[in-house]
């Protein structure tokens, strides 16, 4: 089957890998109708996460179940589903409370060795482990484009504005405006934010968040900090999200914040460091709070349920939608940033 491989820093293409086949009674093999690619693929093809050459990319995907392991019970072949970007166990402490992004077997689709080795979800086929857990039903309502944001982005969002335990008459802002910035917007609006200011550099990001409501700020045109000020009678937000994964923005997210408010902090981090003067924070009192990988699993019937209900809605998301074979056109428009979203169909 066709399926895209890492070949080294900067460089993806679509090759012939081999088939999956279920390797434990509680696997599925799902035949992918859409997959994407996300801002944490990004962090691969830029070498700031590791994976090594000839490994196997993607963990978005939507389509439907080819075959079922013997242990496999609420699925079966022709089940239309939506794939988890996290891979749990299911069964361990974490994953009893809900914590499944900290499961004690916590994998990733497509993130090379340190995801547990699984292949990736940007091909014609995937196999899920433990698929009762890491499989979510699409209801007929839903399109697979639709429907595939359930899987990460869209819920990441959700979760990051669940955390940040928003208020009536709260303002909210989000730092990026990305594909997991966007849904932080739509994310804080459903759960009551009063206004919204979206920090991004880019016009066609900034546009597409203003139509879902936020007040778009234009860091490149715009001191931020003076920005959320003018909008907040001089004090900040009362919540951050910071929806980029970079020590910049993770300060100006600490920039455009209140005294007392809380920081999210969504974006992902692997080795960078921040000087941080405690005492300025201490003296603040900001509550950091860190989402760490999105426990999809806690949050995703909710935001399949607000999809249905059209409160959640990604579809301004999609910018592009490629053959699967052109997969290395999409990662250069999605990386350069002229792409939001590109879908990939096998
Ligand atoms: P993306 O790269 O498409 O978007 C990032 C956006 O941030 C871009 O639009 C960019 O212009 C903007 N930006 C960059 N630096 C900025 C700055 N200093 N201030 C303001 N804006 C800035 O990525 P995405 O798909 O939207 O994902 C965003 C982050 O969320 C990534 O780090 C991704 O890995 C992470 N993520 C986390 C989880 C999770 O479970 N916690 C899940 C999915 C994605
Ligand atoms: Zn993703
Ligand atoms: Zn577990």
């Amino acid at each position: 089957m066709r399926a895209v491989v890492y070949r080294g820093v900067g460089v993806v293409e679509v090759a012939e890998v081999s088939e999956p086949e279920i390797e434990d009674p509680r696997d599925a093999i799902v035949r992918v109708g859409v997959s994407s690619i996300c801002g944490s693929d990004l962090h691969f093809l830029n070498g700031k996460t590791p994976l090594e050459p000839g490994e196997t990319i993607g963990h978005e995907a939507v389509g439907v179940v080819e075959r079922v392991g013997p242990d496999v019970a609420r699925f079966a072949p022709g089940d239309r589903v939506v794939v988890s970007f996290v891979i749990a166990c299911g069964g361990c402490w974490f994953c009893r409370i809900g914590q499944t992004a900290l499961c004690e077997d916590f994998r990733n689709l497509g993130a090379g060795i340190f995801g547990g080795g699984l292949a990736g979800a940007q091909a014609e086929l995937v196999r899920v482990p433990s698929a009762d857990t890491n499989l979510l039903s699409v209801p007929d309502g839903a399109p697979d484009e639709r429907a595939m944001f359930v899987g990460d982005v869209l819920t990441t969002g959700y979760y990051a504005a669940a955390r940040g335990e928003i208020r009536p008459g709260e303002t909210v802002a989000v730092v990026g405006a990305g594909p997991v910035g966007f849904s932080c917007v739509q994310g804080a609006l459903a759960r009551g934010a009063d206004r919204v200011i979206a920090i991004d550099l880019e016009p066609e990001r900034l546009a597409l968040v203003a139509a879902a409501g936020a007040d778009a700020v234009n860091a490149s045109e715009r001191n931020p900090h003076t920005a959320v000020a003018e909008r907040t009678g001089g004090r900040g937000a009362d919540v951050v999200i910071e929806a980029v994964g970079s020590a910049p923005a993770f300060g100006r997210a600490l920039e455009v914040v209140r005294r007392g408010g809380r920081v999210v902090v969504t974006g992902v981090y692997a080795s960078e460091t921040v000087e941080a003067q405690l005492g300025v924070w201490w003296a603040r009192g900001i509550d950091v709070r860190f989402t760490g990988v999105c426990p999809v699993h806690a949050w995703w019937e909710r935001t399949m349920a607000e999809l249905e209900a059209g409160r959640l809605d990604p579809s301004p998301l999609v910018s592009h939608r490629l053959p699967l074979d052109e997969a290395p056109l999409g990662y250069e428009l999605f990386g350069s940033r002229r792409a939001t979203k590109v879908l990939l169909i096998p």
